[in-house]
């Protein structure tokens, strides 16, 4: 009797483990550009396109971790600047990801250059940073003076969340090297790095951006654009993440 007790009681246990309940931790994704802004342009390709396919497949990926995900877009459009990060304040999001892909503009280097990078907002003297978010800065800064531009830096710059800001991308950017190198070899690993992003001034939770690869670099490019390699970069982000609030979690006030 004692032992049909036991089995019962592990078995409760084992079925009452569904996973944890994460419903009180909703993460905003933002896919770059969108509608009339189409991002980097390579090989007949457009970033708009390829973050947004990233995004649904991470949206599916952090659901079925028990997630709540709300998209800053679901669908080919265009947002200002400012309509990414509110979203993720206004809806209290735990953390907010924004997907890119990158590109370079000197031809003779498009077979070099490639990688995986995640950046978060701080000021740099890095002119490789630099050159990726005034890249990517461009098309969210059309009727900004400079002046404006620096003061809406400024005031984020020396915020709490440039810390979590960086854990998270450190969880994110391994995660998805992890899982893209389970499956696919020479994936080149850009590490993590700090840039002034303006889609991540604003957010005043931790936030970062996803740079997930060179899309003026054919292998890199072709790879992109399967599905295969999307699943494992959304996995991996998803992970990283995961790791991220499940770490955050055991911190108070979290
Ligand atoms: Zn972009």
């Amino acid at each position: 009797m004692k032992k049909i007790v036991f089995y019962l009681v592990a078995l409760i246990l084992v079925v009452g483990c569904g996973g944890p309940d994460r419903s009180d931790s909703l993460v905003v994704i933002d896919a770059g550009h969108g509608g009339h802004d189409s991002g980097a342009i390579a090989g007949g390709q457009q970033e708009k396109d390829l973050v947004l396919q990233i995004t649904k497949k991470l949206k599916k990926e952090l659901k079925r971790k028990g997630y709540r995900v709300y998209l800053t877009r679901g669908n080919d459009r265009f947002l200002k600047l400012g309509q990414r990060t509110r979203i993720a304040d206004k809806k209290d999001a735990k953390v907010f990801i924004s997907i890119h892909a990158n590109a370079i503009s000197d031809r003779n280097r498009f077979e070099v250059v490639e990688g995986v990078e995640t950046y978060f907002l701080q000021k740099t003297r890095d002119e490789r940073s630099q050159r990726v978010a005034a890249r990517e800065n461009a098309s969210v800064l059309i009727g900004t003076d400079q002046l404006s531009r620096d003061v809406i830096i400024d005031a984020v710059l020396n915020g709490p969340k440039i810390i979590q800001s960086h854990k998270l991308a450190i969880d994110v950017q391994n995660n998805i090297m992890k899982n893209l190198n389970s499956k696919y070899s020479g994936v080149k690993n850009g590490g993590v790095r700090p840039a002034p992003f303006y889609v991540l001034v604003g957010a005043s939770r931790p936030s970062i951006l996803v740079e997930v690869g060179y899309i003026t670099n054919s292998k890199e490019r072709k790879r992109l654009f399967t599905s295969g390699y999307q699943d494992k970069i959304a996995k991996g982000i998803a992970e990283g993440v995961g790791r991220y609030i499940d770490n955050r979690k055991k911190e108070v006030g979290f």
